[in-house]
């Protein structure tokens, strides 16, 4: 066929194959997982698009995966009758990388010290881990609708070749001829029916869609959804296996969530916390994690009626039992079931965070370091849980520069007869440190938590007070520190200094006036009650407002 052409992969592509070449990951055995993902996911594309586009002739009553195996070739292919591929898609999907930050990530790889494996474990490379046990990978598939299909192979170096053909069966098939080497190795033995069983069984059980192995009758995999066995049944292992599924993450979560709802509207929903905040966490247009099933049925990824933003970073999935099939997003926006889960879901969230604060210090903290700055975000998205919020949050502080602190744990510091909490923002720690604001703070041993995340700007405005303590800028408006005699002696000491000088800096200021925030330095500028602060002001400026 004359349209056959070789390919080169994209830059980041190929830094990636490289890793997987000569690789270093030690599991191998979870290129398996990886196929099967794929497989599954192009099988849940083809019924959502089969009940989208009634005019798409394709037969979904048996949507499955098979797995074949060659013992004299030493090949295993993957099979699924699901959604497929065009050669366009193949050349975006499998030839390139879009997934976000790709390339800094590459880049921050080549800089740390950071093992590949941690690397990879953080990434996951998806298709391309078939090269770990591949001296070829070919690929043969059509896309549900389209006539022609397309053949892709390649041995992981640079290029590819791609080519249309005729007769490919709707659906996509994988085939990775296994390398030579690993062919004496019982533990690498991939063609063999019990590794292969044993890997299904270990990392993939609760496909929702049958895994057969040629030959055999009965599917590998129990097709169980895990969200709907009870608590006491599942293994954590296999909590983690689903959660590497969905989130297409490598590493185990932190944190799982399984929950059901009983009464008027059923559900389940199983949560998790990730361990590591995707590259695209504070990007623009960066996806929500929760998936929708009804009844078992996968209706939906991303589905952000069921997550607020600020917690885009929770994966899982939620199954609701009385909502139609063909539902769609802007329908569901609406829902008020749906609204009445997204309370329950968040509510439990916050709470899960908050225990972890209390009983698991370091779990908690990891949570907090790497969502952080987006769970702050619920301050202006989600008043209704801002007391859930100011109790999970971690701030640092003046009390100790090493370690951030709670709300809770200032307020059991306060100083005898303090009625604020005193915060400061700014652009940075040191130089809120260097600033003449805190002098006084320092030199009466007040404690001050050090905002410097631009989103603090922002929610100290919005929340008024923890606990019943108003929480006051330091850099604003009155800030009584001295004694009332101090400053009645000071009031007549200035009482000609304050009009003159007044009057001589009109330009520049509204108003002079004593300060017994100040011991060291002699003056300093402070913002009105109500101003924004200059940080703020640089941020709005930048955006062009
Ligand atoms: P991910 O699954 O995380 O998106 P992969 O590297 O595993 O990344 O796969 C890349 C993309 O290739 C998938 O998102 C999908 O669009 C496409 N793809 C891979 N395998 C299949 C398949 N069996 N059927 C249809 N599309 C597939
Ligand atoms: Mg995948």
């Amino acid at each position: 066929v004359s349209n056959q052409e070789t390919l080169e992969f994209q830059a980041e592509a190929r830094q990636l194959l490289q890793l997987m070449v000569h690789s270093i990951y030690s599991n191998k055995d979870i290129f398996l997982r990886e196929l099967i993902s794929n497989a599954s996911d192009a099988l849940d594309k083809l019924r959502l698009e089969s009940m989208r586009d009634k005019d798409l002739d394709v037969d979904t009553s048996d949507l499955h995966i098979t797995i074949d195996v060659d013992t004299e070739a030493r090949t295993l292919t993957v099979r699924d009758n699901g959604i497929g591929m065009t050669r366009d898609d193949v050349v975006e999907l499998i030839g390139t990388i879009a997934k976000s930050g790709t390339a800094e990530l590459l880049r921050k790889l080549k800089e740390s010290k950071e093992t590949t494996q941690d690397f990879i474990g953080q990434f996951g490379v998806g298709f391309y881990s078939t090269f770990m046990v591949a001296t070829k990978v070919e690929l043969v598939t059509r896309r549900a609708g389209e006539a022609e299909g397309t053949r892709w192979a390649s041995e992981g170096e640079g290029t590819y070749v791609i080519e249309t053909i005729e007769d490919a069966p709707q659906g996509t098939a994988v085939t990775v001829h296994l390398k030579p080497e690993d062919k004496d190795d019982h533990l690498f033995d991939y063609t063999a029916d019990w590794k292969i069983r044993e890997i299904v069984k270990k990392y993939s059980d609760f496909i929702a869609h049958p895994i057969r192995l040629s030959g055999a009758d009965e599917p590998l995999n129990s097709m169980k959804a895990l969200w709907a066995r009870p608590r006491s049944e599942v293994e954590p292992a296999e909590y983690n296996e689903f959660y590497k599924h969905i989130s297409h993450d490598w590493t185990d979560p932190l944190e799982t969530i399984h929950m059901k709802g009983e009464g008027v509207f059923e559900y389940e929903a199983l949560l998790f916390i990730p361990a590591r905040a995707p590259f695209d966490l504070h990007m623009r247009d960066g996806k929500r994690g929760v998936q929708l099933y009804v009844k078992r049925v996968f209706i939906m990824d991303d589905c952000e009626a069921l997550m607020p933003s600020y917690l885009r970073f929770i994966k899982g999935v939620v199954d609701a039992h009385d909502l139609s099939l063909n539902i769609s997003r802007e329908i569901l926006q609406h829902d008020r079931q749906i609204q009445v889960v997204r309370r329950r879901l968040v509510k439990k969230v916050l709470s899960t965070i908050k225990d972890l604060q209390a009983n698991d210090a370091e779990k908690y903290k990891t949570v907090w370091t790497e969502f952080g700055r987006a769970i702050k975000e619920g301050f202006l998205e989600d008043s209704e849980n801002q007391d859930a919020l100011l109790g999970v949050l971690s701030v640092a502080s003046t009390n100790d520069p090493a370690e951030l602190t709670t709300l809770a744990q200032y307020v059991e510091r306060m100083k005898d007869g303090q009625k604020d909490i005193y915060y400061v923002t700014g652009e940075s720690r040191s130089m809120i440190e260097n600033s003449p604001h805190l002098e006084a703070f320092r030199a009466k041993g007040y404690e001050v938590l050090i905002l410097t995340d631009p989103v603090d700007e922002v929610w100290v405005e919005r929340v008024t007070e923890f606990d019943g303590k108003p929480l006051q800028s330091i850099a604003k408006g009155q800030v009584d520190l001295g004694s009332p005699e101090e400053a009645e002696s000071a009031k007549e000491e200035f009482a000609d200094f304050l009009p003159w000088i007044t009057a001589a800096l009109a330009d520049e200021v509204k108003e002079v006036r004593l300060s017994s925030r100040l011991t060291t330095s002699p003056a300093c500028v402070v913002g009105d009650e109500h101003d924004m602060t200059p940080t703020l002001e640089k941020m709005y400026r930048a955006m062009g407002q």
